[in-house]
């Protein structure tokens, strides 16, 4: 499922049916044939009524669907048949986990063709193992064959006798991975169908191919995912049989699509947030594969959808893999022909942004292919034709599919891993005409700057260490302004363009990925002629932007030492109390605002029950400078353990505290007794779940809260939000939701408008920031901008005024000698000297054509204003991500800490048509209002999205740790 899966972030829940890997609306139920299969684990069928009563049937038994998966092949009898684990045929119900690890270990013990390794965990603590599948003798020999191939995937000084005898003799590898997404179920049992097919096949057919191919099977990409569904559906499933597409046997809020914290792992390749993701890269790189097949499913009333993708392709990928895609389909097509089965290719199926799994494995080297059969749930349901379809015909799809990308494979094994050379020699070209250097300044954001290290040089990119300063030539930075020259004094990151991985940097890594000239009029005239998109994901994605480095792309970098550029090593955070040179008690210990760790500090400092202040200005102290934001733990606000307390704070956070002698500040900033500082309190945080809130979004969110800050969050039921004790809390965060929310707040409006006033901190976030924006709510006075079409100028002229604010400047003459005639202020009339009118309808009409063009996912540029707290840690400006047609208008008394650029400064990367710019320019991202001794807190986007974007992350994590300190008033203790 990939179409579907980024449906549900572009509300086009029409499409989200009508397309691929679906989104979890749309699945259904079960019918039920003949003898039950028990729903859960390996244990027999009980015999049917044999305790006096038939349990509930869930799967759809061994009468359903009778076709031999793989007919007329003769097996060795020793090897264990899934059926033996399963209790029932492989496809008559979805496999568990625990069933698929113990036939992959049986199988590792029977059989010579097989090895079984693990490569890591999930979140829930199940084990990720891959299994290899080669002829015995390739098994033996399997790590020269790995040692072969890496030399193939980084030729750099390989001999040519030596790449001719590889060639002639290694086999192909081929990285085969099911069920990505939890609840699209059938590619996990066709995986375990056609393992065992390979394992225990005898004859020509089988036993040559695993002379020329090495199959690595990735049994269930998503653990976590799929126990969650299957539970649901095991717990939904009825005795009496179901067919129906849309019954909620077929899953329900929070489904299996993502892992434990509910993220899409197809698009965590490039971010690697996922423990699975981490696991697969070195998992997949430890292979080198050529041949990268991704298993999902999509809309149940669909048929069976595969590679190749159609326009627009990420320009980056490599070519002559990516030739192959045409071959593979054409077999593919061939074996299902044969069996007279319905399929198609293309279609909604594109490849731009680069971090899905076929995309990711095609960047590594491999052809990336993609299937899509529809989904059932596990269960027989009816199509609109009256078919009946099995769960085990789906089964037998990805098996025939993946056996004939396999044999396609074996039947080009040596001109393939020709191509794939080809492929990484061109990476190692240098290209002397582009700026194609990518240089990383330290020193901004720490944390940021690790992580993006630890991403690239886990995925196999070689980043080089730059001490001695740099002088770059024919720079662009990660905002898009050019420079001639730019010298860097510090450290920095470079990653140099003459390497084997290349072109996978250069995709993560590019500012502004612009589609051609066809691929715009295409997307145009599908949006003005059917009113929808033909973009199934972001359309910027540049880690640089989502983390707001100081990044540069750029001809040549020159070290000024003239010295060489070593290979980065991983880097530890410094952690733990930096104590001063006298034996004083210190007056204080301070922790740098900058570093986004800082914050996760303050909340186990708090935790641990210390005082904590936040300071609003810069400072100088123990003998350095603090940004504002920086925090202070006052030994004498705290008790006599303090300084342990805050050594353990600052360990599990990563951070220094720099212990400090004296209150003074010896600079211009304030001192550290006074009223720069502000006592933070404790967050007890509530977080809203369940439909309507968006299940990955919800994720993100949660992610951040559990595993960024580390601190405890009460998971709320939205649906039941009226009927809570509110005063626990003085955090509650709503993560992004559809419109339906509305209708669930309205009779909680009350209530929240009390607890929001006693203190509390309420946070919303994309769609749930336009619920709370509805007038009739009351609890904020931000606007949708299609609610207040007809203010469109005085919210123009109030955001015009605040930018002025910031830049002020006084021109003296004027204000001691003025002239005569002062010019009228530009102040458009009030409302009250306006007539009253109805917005007109032309207006309405217009507005909703322009929301036609919303963004899929860009980077804009975000304006900061520093004098507010919730802005610690961000400079002036910063890139913003953004998708979705609603947009938030503010003005006074509202603060807006972060708002859009102008129309003209605001696109930094990605598809931004002229419409959307026109209706974003100047609104609101980032809005803070009081509301009694509380506030509001509204987000335009989704500041966390898939986790990676931690530069407005950042905002967020203010907004939960000091929010309830700064922004609003606690009461006194006593
Ligand atoms: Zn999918």
């Amino acid at each position: 499922m990939r179409g579907s899966c980024a449906r549900p972030l572009l509300q086009t829940a029409a499409l989200a049916l009508a397309l691929g890997c679906s989104s979890p609306a749309g699945q259904a139920a079960s019918r039920q044939q003949s003898p039950a299969a028990k729903p859960q684990g390996p244990a027999q069928a009980p015999p049917t009524g044999a305790r006096g009563f038939e349990p509930i049937r869930f799967g759809e038994g061994n009468q359903a669907y009778q076709a031999e998966l793989f007919p007329g092949t003769a097996r060795d009898p020793a090897i264990a048949a899934p059926e033996s684990v399963l209790g029932v045929p492989v496809g008559a119900r979805p496999a568990h986990h625990a069933e698929v690890l113990r036939l992959w270990r049986t199988w590792s013990e029977e059989s010579p063709r097989v090895v079984l390794e693990e490569h890591g965990l999930t979140y829930e603590g199940r084990e990720l193992v891959h299994g290899v599948i080669g002829s015995p003798e390739n098994i033996r020999r399997l790590s020269a064959i790995r040692a072969d191939l890496a030399k193939l995937a980084d030729p750099r000084g390989l001999e040519p006798a030596e790449e001719q005898r590889i060639l002639a003799s290694a086999p192909a590898v081929a990285w085969l991975g099911y069920s990505i997404h939890g609840d699209e179920m059938s590619g996990v049992d066709g995986g375990l169908a056609l393992a065992w097919h390979l394992i225990s096949g005898r004859g020509p057919e089988v036993e040559g191919l695993l002379e020329k191919v090495v199959v690595v099977i990735d049994p269930m990409m998503n653990p976590d995912g799929r126990e969650r569904i299957l539970s649901i559906l095991e717990q939904s499933a009825g005795y009496v049989p179901n067919l129906d597409d849309a019954s909620l046997q077929r899953g329900r809020w929070p489904y299996g699509r993502g892992n434990h914290y509910l993220f899409d792992m197809n698009r965590d390749w490039m971010p690697g947030i996922a423990p699975e993701t981490r696991g697969r890269w070195k998992a997949v790189l430890s292979f080198h594969p050529q041949l990268f097949v991704d298993a999902h499913e999509m809309g149940g009333q669909d048929t069976f959808l595969f590679s190749p993708a159609r326009e627009p392709l990420n320009r980056h990928l490599p070519a002559k893999s990516q030739r192959w895609n045409a071959t593979f389909a054409n077999e593919q097509a061939a074996a299902f022909d044969r069996h007279g089965w319905s399929y198609y290719t293309r279609e909604w199926f594109e490849s731009w942004y680069p971090g899905y799994s076929d995309a990711w494995g095609a960047f590594t080297g491999a052809i990336g292919i993609l299937y899509e059969q529809a989904r059932y749930a596990g269960q027989p349901l009816r199509r609109a034709s009256g078919e009946v379809v099995t769960y085990r015909e789906a089964v037998h799809h990805q098996a025939v599919s993946s056996l004939a990308n396999l044999q396609t494979l074996a039947a080009n094994r040596e001109a393939i891993l020709r191509d794939y050379i080809a492929d990484r020699r061109a990476n190692l070209e240098p290209q002397p005409e582009r700026r194609d250097v990518f240089v990383l300044a330290r020193g901004r954001h720490p944390a940021r700057e690790r992580y993006l290290l630890e991403t690239l040089s886990g995925q196999g990119i070689e980043v080089r260490a730059a001490s001695g300063g740099l002088v770059l030539t024919d720079a662009q930075d990660a905002r898009l302004a050019v420079h001639e020259s730019v010298e860097l004094a510090g450290e920095a990151y470079v990653i140099l363009p003459a390497q084997p991985m290349s072109t996978l940097a250069r995709a993560y890594l590019e500012f502004d990925p612009r589609f051609g000239e066809a691929e715009l009029l295409d997307e145009r005239r599908e949006l003005e002629r059917k009113g929808q998109s033909k973009i199934y994901d972001v359309t910027a994605w540049c880690l640089a932007q989502a983390l707001d480095l100081e990044a540069y792309w750029c001809r040549s970098a020159a070290p000024l030492d003239e010295g060489e550029l070593p290979l980065a090593p991983p880097e530890e955070p410094a952690a733990g109390i930096r104590a001063p040179q006298t034996d004083a008690p210190p007056y204080a210990w301070v922790v740098d605002g900058t570093d986004d760790r800082s914050v996760r500090f303050a909340a186990a400092a708090m935790e641990s029950g210390l005082a904590v202040q936040l300071a609003d200005e810069s400072f100088e102290s123990a003998g350095r400078a603090f940004a504002r934001g920086s925090l202070l733990v006052r030994r004498h606000e705290n008790a006599a353990d303090v300084a342990e307390k805050v050594a353990e704070a600052a360990r599990d956070a990563g951070v220094e505290a720099f212990a400090t002698p004296s209150a003074r500040s010896p600079g211009a900033g304030p001192d550290l007794g006074g009223q720069h500082f502000h006592l933070l309190a404790r967050s007890r945080i509530a977080l809203a779940t369940n439909t309507p809130v968006s299940t990955d979004a919800f994720g993100h969110v949660w992610h951040h809260i559990d595993r960024e800050l580390r601190l405890p969050a009460s998971l709320v039921d939205v649906q039941a939000l009226g009927g809570y004790d509110l005063r626990p809390y003085n955090v509650i965060v709503i993560p992004p939701a559809s419109g339906r929310l509305r209708s669930l707040l309205e009779p909680a409006a009350e209530d929240l408008k009390s607890w929001v006033r006693a203190g509390g901190t309420l946070i919303a976030m994309a769609g749930s920031a336009t619920v709370l924006a509805d007038e009739k709510l009351g609890l904020s006075s931000v606007r949708r901008r299609q609610d207040v079409l007809d203010q469109l100028d005085e919210y123009l002229f109030a955001a015009r005024r605040e930018r002025a604010a910031g830049e002020i400047s006084i021109d003296s003459e004027a204000i001691w000698n003025p002239p005569l005639e002062p010019e009228a202020p530009a102040e458009p009339a009030k409302d009250k000297e306006k007539p009253k009118v109805d917005v007109d309808p032309d207006a309405k009409r217009h507005d909703e054509w322009l929301q036609l063009f919303a963004p899929q996912g860009v980077y804009l540029r975000g304006l900061v204003n520093t004098a507010e707290w919730i802005t610690a840690g961000c400079g002036d400006e910063m890139p913003v991500y953004f998708d979705g047609s609603q947009v938030l208008l503010s003005r006074r008394p509202v603060r807006t800490p972060v708002r859009l650029a102008p129309a003209a400064e605001l696109r930094i990367g990605g598809l931004l048509w002229p419409e959307a710019r026109q209706r974003l320019a100047e609104s609101a991202y980032l809005t803070v209002e009081r509301l009694g001794r509380g506030q509001v807190i509204l987000f335009a986007a989704q500041p966390g999205f898939r986790g990676y974007n931690a530069a407005t992350a950042r905002l967020l994590a203010n907004a939960i740790v000091y929010g309830p300190g700064v922004g609003a008033d606690q009461p006194l203790g006593w």
